[in-house]
């Protein structure tokens, strides 16, 4: 397709180190990333859109997706279509479809720390949830190690498989103490409680002692410049800070979702262990495959939207051309236009930048890298409470054109359903595995829960939502699970 990667000096395409990649579990690390300097997802974004335009595939830009329509005439749901607000206009379009393919990627702004963008605010998880639909593994989210401190930009795992090494305030390479073989190319997880276990026993860098050092300045500057340059720019940008000559302060920043809406390998949807929905597929970082377990390695979101991507697309074409269309239930954009009409006529007296900063803040402080029973029910209650208050949440513009107060508003609610399923799915996994560290159960507990979480929004005897927990079992392939060691 004309995908811009770097190149050895034979032209075969380059590879480069990357954070758990290794030969013979975890003996010596590999050159098994293939990269476009330090945007190789940029770059598989933009090819594919020059490629989407060349083949003249329709955009509706600015159409923001917030319900989907399911019919479920023969008491099971099938897919009907989509439900979008049209950010220009304000006007509530209904897409009728055979197929609907979700691709809608993370809900990073769950946390304050973090290296997602401001659109990845969860919506298609949260239509999912919201239709009765379950999410899975919702307690593995990956903190990557490498975020700028307390910003969370994100510096690519590729400046440590350049060979960039970690360091603590007195210049210490303290990865060779946490995992001697391959050192800081260590999986995320791993490097992240790394890191924090250094702030927390007093040896972190900075004023505040709160973060550690990123350091590149033993490198080749030609090296740093030419394959690195995105995030040589960040630091210099966003800290002030040049990392050809000085160290990088860095921390751990909210960065990949493991789990999400529960797909089987050919990306149809599931609404339970056994049944898929009819029309409904998902991809990418809003699916759960499971490809990932409970912890991705650096480069394989790319692979798996890759993968996933074109499965969901031949999937789907597939569907629609052996089936009619499913017939629209009355109304189908009822849902929406009650929820917008609310949101824009809310008079109560809280804000959405508040309540999103108290959500960000307790998810942060509680849900983060480590986790203990008390802090996780901590993060629920506040989360809880802050349900109660979004409640009464009102907005400034009332208008039609470009009304991002609204959105936001609507974002804010999807992201507040999507950290109490984390929590209460983080709560109840009382044990360590991959992205999710419990300090109260530190060790890995195979008997009681090598299984997928699948977590349901359900109603009590008294019509008060919550949040009920099933759970499915790991299908054992040819790779037999085994202790990480490196
Ligand atoms: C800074 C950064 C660097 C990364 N580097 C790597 C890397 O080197 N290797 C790797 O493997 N992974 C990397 N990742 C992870 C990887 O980029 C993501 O997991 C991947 O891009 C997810 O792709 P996606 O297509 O599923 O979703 P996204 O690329 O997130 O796209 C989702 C799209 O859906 C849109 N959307 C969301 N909600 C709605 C809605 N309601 N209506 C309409 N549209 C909506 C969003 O605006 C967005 O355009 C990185 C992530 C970040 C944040």
């Amino acid at each position: 397709m004309g995908l811009p990667f770097n190149r050895t000096p034979e032209g075969r395409i380059d590879q480069r180190r990357f954070g758990g990649h290794t030969r013979n579990h975890g003996e010596a690390a590999v050159r098994r990333s293939c990269y476009a300097a330090d945007r190789t997802g940029h770059m598989i974004l933009q090819t594919l859109y020059q490629n989407c335009i060349k083949e003249g595939v329709e955009f509706f830009n600015e159409f923001y997706v917030l319900d989907i329509i399911l019919n479920e005439d023969s008491g099971e749901p099938v897919a009907a279509g989509a439900v979008a607000y049209e950010l220009a206009t304000g006007e509530i379009h209904v897409f009728r479809a055979k197929s609907v393919v979700f691709a809608t990627g993370g809900y990073g702004k769950v946390w304050k720390t973090t290296s997602n963008a401001h659109t990845l605010t969860g919506d298609g998880m949260g239509i999912i949830w919201r239709n009765g639909l379950p999410l899975e593994d919702m307690e593995f989210y990956q903190f990557h190690p490498t975020g700028l401190a307390g910003l969370g930009v994100l510096l690519t795992e590729g400046a440590r498989g350049e060979g960039g090494i970690l360091r603590n305030a007195s210049g210490e390479r303290f990865m060779e103490r946490y995992a001697p073989t391959i050192k800081d190319l260590a999986p995320r997880d791993m490097v992240a409680r790394a890191m924090v276990q250094e702030v927390r026993e007093g040896r972190g860098a900075g004023p505040n002692k709160d973060y550690v050092y990123l350091d590149l300045t033993h490198l080749p500057a030609e090296q740093v410049e030419s394959k690195l340059p995105d995030i040589t720019e960040f630091s210099r940008t966003y800290l002030g800070v040049d990392p050809i000559t000085e160290l990088v302060p860095v921390f751990p920043t909210a960065h990949y979702a493991m789990g999400g809406v529960p797909t089987n390998v050919d990306t149809e949807v599931l609404r339970d262990n056994e049944h898929v929905v009819p029309g409904l597929y998902a991809a990418g970082e809003v699916a759960c495959v499971s490809v990932h377990g409970a912890n991705r390695l650096g480069t394989n979101s790319l692979l798996d939207i890759n993968v996933f991507g074109r499965r969901a697309g031949i999937e789907a074409a597939e569907y629609a051309n052996s089936v009619e269309h499913a017939e629209l239930p009355d109304d189908p954009q009822g849902a929406t236009i009650a929820l917008v009409e609310r949101l824009r006529s809310a008079s109560g007296s809280e804000r959405t930048a508040v309540l999103r900063k108290d959500m960000q803040d307790t998810m942060d402080m509680n849900a983060q890298v480590y986790r203990t029973e008390a802090t996780l029910k901590q993060a629920l209650s506040d989360v809880q409470e802050l349900k109660a208050r979004y409640a009464n949440v009102s907005i400034q513009d009332r208008g039609t054109r470009y009304n991002t107060d609204l959105i936001e508003a609507i974002e804010l609610g999807f992201l507040l359903d999507l950290a109490e399923v984390t929590v209460v799915s983080a709560l109840e996994r009382k044990e360590s595995r991959g992205g999710h560290a419990r300090e109260d159960y530190p060790n890995r507990d195979d008997v009681n829960f090598m299984r997928h979480t699948m977590a349901y929004k359900s109603e009590d005897v008294s019509g008060e939502d919550y949040v009920r927990l099933d759970y499915k079992p790991v299908t054992m392939t040819r790779y037999e699970p085994m202790e990480r060691k490196y």
